[in-house]
């Protein structure tokens, strides 16, 4: 994440801002504004010139009151703590808010994956494993992929975890591959669960979704798999911003007539980066990457980065636009936030819009710990339920009490934690 910016700090802010309001007894307060437990660790790895090079990883365990912790894992050169600190509080409040009988938890490593062989990712993710086998586990902490880690590096992790368990423990990890013990599904999961909570908002501000248009930061899992489902649909996608790696910045790639989704996957690697010269071959306007904020849309789609929409950037946001749906976790600082409200914007919150990752996880969980797979369109059914669910009773409190929608989401989540532990005896 971006320097200066600390996620945790947002995370802790965005959480006292609630907790005031829902006069929490100070000990509840501290255990839920911190994680319960964490682990810093160094995974020695031999690298493919013969050089040993070290890495170093973390693991925190937020909350794990309602279930066992579960979270991803990220690879990421620009990885901190704190990151991995904020991310594992979200998923607390993002298990909640779907209502799964799971925790929060994130991992990461400082590493880039787009930088290293197979071989070292590889080496890096039993590394990591054995680091910390003790304390994760299928009850303990369940990890999944997270920004530039895939299946195949569960799969591995799994495979590593269980040689070190010595038993089959298909539950311990998910978003594993097809076949494999992951579930049909997961890989559309939260980018289809974006498009729903968009679906079910525009349905109840009388807005036909074929009549409206989008712009989103990021071509990866998320973003790829929520402009397909808003494409079928009928929704129109303006502009998607991404990173070029070869150019070391992002671009913001613009057809004002709407974007043809599979041509561009067509010139799209497997890290969504976009190859911009096959771009503007295409007839695409090549804009700076921050551009996609600035679009005449309906609908803005952050789903790449956190601390995009902040004071400096969220006054760009264009008057006409009606909706901003997080697929990122936390894209939007709290001073944003409040230029957000002034608009009048419809907000549907990163830990309730990005919620369909983890929701298809438990699937997975469920998937395996029963052996028997279900077809994918059961999968999507239930996904979108328990979405829809989840978004009209953040939605119906809102409007009922008249909250920031955001706002919102939180009251439920943290009421929900808090009376887990409360009934736990534990505060
Ligand atoms: P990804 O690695 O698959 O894709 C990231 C995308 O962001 C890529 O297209 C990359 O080019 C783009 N990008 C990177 N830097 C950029 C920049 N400066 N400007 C514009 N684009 C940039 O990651 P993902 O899995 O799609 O995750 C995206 C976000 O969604 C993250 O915040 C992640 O934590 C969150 N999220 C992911 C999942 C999941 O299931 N994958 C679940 C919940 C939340």
């Amino acid at each position: 994440m971006s320097s200066g910016f600390n996620a945790f700090q947002m995370a802790q802010q965005q959480f006292d801002a609630i907790a005031n309001k829902l006069d929490l007894d100070q000990a509840t307060k501290d255990l839920l504004r911190n994680p319960m437990r964490e682990y810093h660790f160094s995974i020695p790895v031999r690298m493919d010139d013969g050089k040993y090079k070290v890495f170093f990883g973390f693991r925190v365990l937020h909350n794990d009151a309602r279930g066992p912790g579960k979270g991803g894992i990220r690879f990421d050169p620009h990885e901190t703590v704190d990151d991995v600190r904020a991310l594992a509080t979200w998923m607390t409040w993002k298990t909640a808010v779907v209502d799964i009988p799971l925790g929060g938890g994130k991992g990461g490593v400082i590493c880039d994956p787009r930088e290293m062989s197979p071989r070292e990712v590889e080496a890096i993710c039993r590394g990591y494993i054995r680091q910390v086998v003790k304390n994760v586990g299928p009850l303990q902490d369940v990890p999944a992929p997270d920004v530039m880690t895939t299946g195949q590096y569960m799969l591995w992790m799994l495979d590593e975890y269980e040689t070190i368990v010595g038993e089959k423990s298909p539950g311990f990890i998910t978003g594993k591959p097809l076949g494999s013990g992951g579930s049909l599904g997961r890989t559309e999961a939260t980018g289809y669960g974006v498009i729903y909570c968009v679906r079910e908002a525009l349905k109840e501000l009388n807005i036909d979704i074929k009549n409206t248009t989008a712009s989103f930061q990021g071509f990866g899992n998320v973003s790829q798999h929520a402009i397909k489902l808003y494409d079928q649909y009928g929704g129109t996608i303006k502009a998607i911003s991404s990173w070029d790696n070869n150019a070391k910045t992002a671009y913001t790639y613009l057809k004002k007539d709407g974007i043809n989704v599979e041509e561009l996957l067509g010139i799209t690697d497997r890290f969504g980066q976009i190859d911009t010269d096959k771009a503007k071959d295409l007839g695409y306007e090549i804009l700076p990457g921050s551009a996609w904020i600035e679009q005449d849309v309906d609908i803005i789609i952050p789903a790449a980065l956190a601390n995009q929409i902040n004071a400096d950037t969220a006054p760009r946001i264009s008057p006409a636009v009606k909706m901003l749906a997080e697929g990122a976790n936390g894209p939007t600082t709290p001073e944003a936030d409040e230029i957000i409200k002034s608009k009048g914007l419809w907000v549907i919150p990163d830990f309730l819009a990005n919620a369909g990752g983890v929701t298809c996880s438990y699937f997975e969980q469920v998937q395996c710990n029963m052996n028997f797979f279900w077809e994918k369109d059961e999968v999507l059914t239930k996904l979108d339920a328990k979405m829809t669910n989840a978004y009209k009773a953040v939605s119906d409190l809102a409007r009922s009490k008249k909250l920031y929608p955001r706002d919102a989401a939180y009251h439920i989540s943290i009421q929900r934690v808090a009376d887990a532990c409360k009934k736990r005896g534990w505060v």
